[in-house]
């Protein structure tokens, strides 16, 4: 029975979100509620009105009548009009506060999930879980609520008027009620399975937009433009697809109403009609009747809709809480070790990594001595950038140990591990912020004399005369405004700033000017003073002083001493320094 666990467990995650988010409101919940039960009830009471109105005012004359008929009417009026707009702006406040705690909930947790899950998952489709998906189940609450609070009253109270007119007519008119019953568990089936596409295709469009615009230098250089064009017409025409056959679901229940009141009004119609002709009925009560099945009319088409918009919620509802119950698997421990991180040398001892079934690190170990420059080299996809990954715990190694001292790096708080390092590297991100919070990341601490002396030990002072705001200019989306060189200038910073006992450089890959490399050196080099520092090196003059140069290959080390010591051993790295040497030269 896989529609009804379906349907237990869309009621399961309905109960946690009222749980998590929507019962803290229950004051103005409770408010709301009330303000709904008498909104509700003035509809049964207009439609009791209907009788005097009828019989006293027009049938018997009666002009006193009239008076107290109509101001009776007014005041319901009033009294509708005045809890309608109050029990809606409640509701609204509600679902919005819930919706928006929901989403600052959910980006919190997701910061908190492993690399891996955001190298699964397009930024796109994560945007559109946290915005699009909280919107649709935004709505689910205040819609039950008014379901229950206004459109059940509104029912009962009318549902009392008919049957106080007439019982017989009032089985009548609803004769048509269970032949409702089936076609409407088949719609809600239809219906969910509908939605739950809907939200994929609408995933799909964050992905691409997400794709595009990060990608619009490539698009535009490589002609893309009408391809990527394409393919998104493509996403939004299944889009517009799945939402039509959604909303035909949707409606059809609502149909299925008004089919079943048409059937009634005929029936009651047909009897009724002959009652008064008869003389056995009045008018007055004939018109009482009628305006309250006419008055039922609306709040049991959209209580038939609720289905529809609960089918929505689940389906979003679904994917948001696999989100909350995903744990992420790197994480502190529950009693964290402490290190002297200064004095700790860097030791990777037999680390296996591999994505799937691509082995990364294969039994790599090496140590790289505390306060001394460690250099990595190896060919593009050696495994230099994972070493660093593994320090930092942003991937963890299936086998293999990584310390610091006789630390092993997931004994220490997350954050206290974290704080050890300072990672620059050329295509440093830089957020869409101004430079100078790009380089403070949030501090408050650090005075402007600090400041002005990172600015110029980084030489990030060199270039902020150019910028039009200087130190106050925006970074640009990913730091856009800014080149290559003065992105890890920026970086350099940041590093300065944070003053880390452990560094992981990542040389610049593409070619800097003689001048900006020679400044970014320097600076690289006072940054490293003092400082247990992992350097991936892809031009190996720059490595020349290294304390200790470690070889990569396939994830293992093929070599490792002193410039000099591994010239002499006329290996790898001898043949690798030959052809850098021998390409300047030619
Ligand atoms: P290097 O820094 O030496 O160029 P990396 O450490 O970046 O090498 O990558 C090592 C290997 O891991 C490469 O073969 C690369 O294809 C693979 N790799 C890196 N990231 C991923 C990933 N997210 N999924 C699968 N394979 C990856």
């Amino acid at each position: 029975m896989p529609k009804l666990r379906n349907s237990q467990a869309s009621r399961a995650l309905m109960g946690r979100l009222w749980h998590e988010y929507v019962a803290r409101h229950w004051p103005t919940i409770a408010l709301a509620l009330t303000l709904m039960v008498i909104e509700g009830s003035t509809v049964g009471l207009l439609s009791y009105m209907l009788q005097p109105m009828f019989d006293l005012v027009f049938v018997d004359g009666n002009v006193q009548a009239m008076w107290w008929v109509g101001f009776a009417i007014l005041a319901l009026f009033l009294v509708r009009a005045f809890t309608g707009v109050f029990q809606r702006v409640l509701m609204v406040k509600v679902a919005q506060l819930s919706s928006t705690a929901m989403q600052v909930d959910l980006l919190g947790h997701m910061m908190t999930l492993d690399t891996p899950y955001f190298q699964n998952n397009s930024p796109g489709a994560l945007i559109e879980r946290v915005q699009g998906d909280t919107l649709a189940v935004q709505n689910v609450w205040q819609v039950l609520i008014q379901g229950v609070g206004r459109d059940i009253v509104a029912l009962t109270s009318l549902f009392m008027v008919a049957l106080w007119v007439d019982w017989v007519w009032t089985v009548t008119a609803l004769i048509g009620v269970p032949l409702l019953i089936l076609p409407s568990v088949a719609l809600q089936r239809y219906v969910r399975r509908k939605t739950g596409q809907m939200r994929d295709a609408a995933t799909n469009r964050s992905t691409r937009l997400d794709e595009i615009f990060h990608g619009i230098r490539e698009v535009k250089l490589n002609g893309m433009e009408a391809y990527q064009l394409g393919r998104f017409r493509r996403v939004v025409d299944d889009i517009v697809t799945v939402n039509v056959k959604t909303t035909a679901g949707q409606s059809m229940l609502p149909g299925l109403i008004d089919i079943m009141t048409g059937v009634g009004f005929f029936g009651v119609l047909i009897l009724g009609g002959r009652e008064i002709i008869e003389g056995d009925k009045t008018v007055g009560e004939f018109m009482s009747f009628f305006t309250a099945m006419a008055l039922a009319f609306q709040p049991l088409r959209r209580l038939g809709s609720l289905a529809g918009i609960f089918q929505i919620a689940a389906a979003s509802l679904e994917r948001l809480y696999a989100i909350f119950d995903m744990r992420p698997g790197i994480t502190s421990p529950a009693a964290p070790a402490t290190v002297a991180a200064a004095q700790a040398d860097v030791v990777l001892r037999d680390v296996n990594f591999s994505y799937d079934d691509t082995l990364v690190l294969n039994g790599l170990s090496f140590t790289a001595p505390a306060g001394k420059t460690t250099a990595l080299v190896g060919a593009s996809g050696a495994g230099k950038s994972t070493v660093f990954n593994v320090l930092t715990r942003l991937i963890e190694p299936q086998s293999g140990q990584v310390c610091l001292g006789d630390v092993p790096v997931g004994a220490l708080n997350l954050a206290t591990l974290r704080g050890l390092f300072s990672t620059v590297t050329q295509d440093a991100l830089l957020f869409d912020e101004t430079l100078r919070e790009n380089i403070l990341l949030g501090r408050t601490d650090v005075d402007e004399a600090r400041l002005a002396e990172v600015l110029d030990a980084a030489h990030v002072a060199d270039f902020l005369p150019n910028l039009p705001q200087g130190l106050d200019s925006p970074a640009g989306p990913r730091g856009s405004n800014l080149s290559g060189g003065q992105r890890q200038r920026v970086a350099i910073a940041r590093a300065l700033l944070r003053d880390t006992p452990i560094l992981l450089l990542d040389e610049a890959t593409s070619a800097l000017d003689a001048q900006s490399e020679a400044v970014i050196q320097g600076a690289l080099e006072r940054l490293s003073q003092g400082r247990t520092t992992l350097v991936i090196a892809h031009r190996l003059a720059t490595i020349r002083n290294a304390d200790l140069i470690v070889v990569m290959d396939r994830g293992q080390v093929v070599e490792q001493g002193s410039h000099d010591e591994l010239l002499a051993q006329g290996g790898v790295y001898a043949r690798l320094h030959r052809l850098q040497f021998d390409k300047k030269h030619s």
